[in-house]
């Protein structure tokens, strides 16, 4: 008899998780393909991605101080990339290692001297 009924409550519970799935892809359905198409960042978003390049575009611009610097003191380019590696940006404390130039576009991160980025064009 327990057995049964709770046979029965899993078929009303499964019952709920179809009927929930057949909603969302009913609502889905309902709107047009928009997930697939790209469109520019505006409103709040616009303005986080413009203070986000803002701040690597002065990333960009430390790495480039810092290894003028080490180059003048004959630092080795593997020399170089580790102690960028460990620096912090005095602005918002971020690594100053690739990552935090990687939102630029490849253009822009070719003028860093990085040997892995992509050649300057
Ligand atoms: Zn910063």
């Amino acid at each position: 008899m327990s057995a049964r009924r709770h046979d029965t409550g899993r078929r009303r519970f499964l019952t709920g998780i179809a009927g929930g799935a057949g909603a969302v892809a009913l609502l889905a359905g309902a709107r047009p393909a928009a997930a697939f198409t790209v469109e520019p960042a505006s409103g709040a978003a616009g303005a986080v991605l413009d203070g986000v390049l803002a701040e690597q575009r002065r990333h960009l611009a430390f790495r480039a101080e810092v290894r003028a610097e080490m180059v003048a003191q004959g630092a080795t380019p593997d020399h170089i990339e580790q102690a960028l590696a460990l620096m912090d940006c005095p602005l918002c404390g971020a690594r100053l290692d690739g990552a935090s130039i990687s939102a630029l576009p490849a253009g822009e991160r070719a003028v860093d001297g990085d040997p892995d980025a992509p050649a300057r064009g």
